[in-house]
C-alpha cells in the first residue's frame, strides 16, 4: 500500500521588516579560499545579495541548511562560495580523479544548466575543479565519458542522476560530501520524491548519508514540506535561512 509521504512543519516564512536597514557587505571580506575571492571578482560579483549574507556564513560552518528566498535573490551563488571554498581549503588537493565530491540535484534541465554557469564563474580560478551536467536531453554517453574522467561537482535532474548510479561503473561518487537539492519544493511536486530515495538507498552503501552536509533551496516553500526518507529535514537537524522564528 502506498503511504502518503509525512510532511514537517517548517518556521515561518521570513516577512521584510519596515525599515530595516541593510549594510552592504563585499565577497573580498569573507573568510574564504583566494581562488573564490579571484573567480568572483573576474565574473563581476562585488557585492552579497542579502540572502548571502545570510546564508553564506551558516554553510560555511559545513551546517545542514535550508535556504528560502525568492527567485533571483542569489541563492545558488549563496551555496556555491561556501562549498568550492570547503573544495579549495581541504586537506588533501582535490583532482578530478577522485570524482565527485559535491552533487547538486535540479527540478529541470534549464535550472541545471544555469547552476552548472554559476558553478564555473565561481570556480573559475580552480581549475583542479570539474563542474558537469547530467541531465535529460543530452547524449548519456558523452556524460559517461566525462564521468569516467572525473567530474567535482555534479549537477542534474533526478531521473538522469539515478541513470547514471545504476549504469555507469566508472561514476565514482563514494567521496561525496555534499548534497544539495535546489527548489526542492519543486523536485517533490513534480514526483521525484521517488528517485530522491531511491538514490539516496544507492548512495547508502558507499556514502554516510547523515554525515554529509545538506542544503535545501527554495523559493516558494509552503509551511509544510513532505519528508524525504533519508534526508530528515527538521528545525532540529537543519539551519533555516531566511526564514523567522
Ligand atoms: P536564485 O538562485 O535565488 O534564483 P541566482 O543565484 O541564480 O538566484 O542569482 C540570480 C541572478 O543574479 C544571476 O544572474 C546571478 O548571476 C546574479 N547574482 C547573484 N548574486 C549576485 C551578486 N552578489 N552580485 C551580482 N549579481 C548576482
Amino acid at each position: 500500500i502506498h503511504q502518503k509521504p509525512q510532511s514537517v512543519t517548517l518556521p515561518q516564512i521570513n516577512v521584510e521588516q519596515e525599515g530595516e536597514v541593510f549594510t552592504e557587505q563585499y565577497f573580498e571580506d569573507l573568510q574564504i579560499h583566494p581562488s573564490v575571492k579571484l573567480g568572483l571578482k573576474s565574473s563581476e560579483y562585488i557585492k552579497m545579495t542579502k540572502i548571502q549574507q545570510q546564508a553564506i556564513p551558516i554553510i560555511d560552518t559545513k551546517a545542514n541548511t535550508f535556504i528560502k528566498s525568492e527567485t533571483g535573490s542569489g541563492k545558488t551563488l549563496a551555496y556555491m562560495v561556501p562549498l568550492i571554498s570547503h573544495l579549495m581549503n581541504s586537506e588533501v588537493r582535490i583532482t578530478r580523479e577522485q570524482g565527485t565530491y559535491i552533487l547538486i540535484v535540479c527540478p529541470t534541465r534549464e535550472l541545471s544548466l544555469q547552476c552548472v554557469d554559476t558553478a564555473l564563474k565561481v570556480g573559475k580560478k580552480c581549475p583542479n575543479i570539474v563542474v558537469g551536467a547530467l541531465v535529460g536531453g543530452e547524449n548519456a554517453n558523452h556524460e559517461k565519458a566525462r564521468l569516467r574522467k572525473g567530474v567535482t561537482i555534479v549537477v542534474g535532474t533526478p531521473g538522469r542522476i539515478l541513470y547514471h548510479i545504476q549504469n555507469t561503473q566508472s561514476f565514482k561518487f563514494s567521496n561525496i560530501n555534499t548534497l544539495v537539492f535546489e527548489e526542492c519544493d519543486r523536485i517533490l511536486d513534480m514526483g521525484f520524491q521517488k528517485d530522491i530515495e531511491q538514490l539516496i538507498q544507492l548512495f547508502s552503501d558507499k556514502i554516510d548519508i547523515p554525515s554529509c552536509q545538506k542544503i535545501m533551496v527554495s523559493a516558494h516553500v509552503n509551511q509544510n514540506i513532505c519528508q524525504i526518507n533519508g534526508l530528515e529535514i527538521t528545525p532540529k537537524n537543519y539551519k533555516f535561512v531566511g526564514f523567522s522564528k
